[in-house]
């Protein structure tokens, strides 16, 4: 059994969890995840709220508040809708656990990252054993923001030359996870940023006006 990560794209269309009773985004999921050999019946998501909340589940339902999922089944696969936020799984072969979770600067001030970790370890997981796969996000040189906000002030950011500040969605990630114990080793992040691909991935930040909804990235174990 291998983890294996698929990531959508602007081709494969619109995956917004806001049109998840869209039948148009039905379908252009259940096609995404037909075409990686996935049964659409086995994935699990979430109606995400920036949130630090984690749910151990079985079930291959949308899931209502919450930006964590966990499964000891190798039969669910675990789904993160996104657009410039990271999308995040964690991997024990021994025991099995899966997680996945939307991370976006809410969830690294509410600590989500190191939240999962925690979970897995009570769950029987050594650190050292925890594999970390990151799909695209948006990378800080492109997160700018105005600082009305001092939780945000608090992360890890560069000084844009508009004035404005950059957070750094990687920094705290890998902080949180070194925190917790994983290897650095252990973690792959992304290094493609949502808003410098347009044509491939959609940045909600960056392209709102001309956007083309979000992405899904889904993982689970597959023989291959
Ligand atoms: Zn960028």
């Amino acid at each position: 059994m291998t983890l294996r990560v698929f990531t959508s794209t602007v081709a494969d269309g619109n995956m917004s969890p806001a049109f998840q009773d869209n039948p148009q985004t039905r379908a252009n999921r259940d096609r995404f995840f037909k075409k990686n050999g996935i049964d659409p019946n086995s994935v699990a998501s979430m109606k995400q709220i920036h949130s630090a909340l984690i749910i151990e589940t079985s079930n291959p339902i949308r899931h209502i508040g919450c930006d964590g999922l966990m499964t000891v089944d190798k039969a669910l696969w675990l789904s993160v809708a996104h657009a410039d936020c990271m999308p995040l799984f964690f991997y024990s072969e021994h025991p099995y656990i899966l997680g996945a979770a939307h991370v976006g600067w809410k969830g690294l001030v509410s600590r989500l990252p190191f939240k999962m970790v925690e979970q897995f370890v009570k769950k029987g997981a050594t650190t050292e054993s925890i594999i970390v796969e990151g799909g695209p996000f948006i990378c800080e040189q492109h997160y700018d923001i105005d600082v009305t906000d001092e939780r945000k002030n608090k992360l890890p950011h560069v000084a844009l030359e508009s004035g404005k500040i950059g957070l750094d969605l990687r920094q705290e990630t890998l902080r949180q996870l070194q925190e917790a114990g994983i290897i650095p080793g252990n973690i792959h992040l992304s290094l493609e940023c949502t808003a410098e691909f347009p044509g491939r991935y959609s940045s909600y930040h960056v392209h709102q006006a001309a956007r083309h909804g979000a992405m899904v990235t889904v993982a689970g174990v597959q023989n291959v």
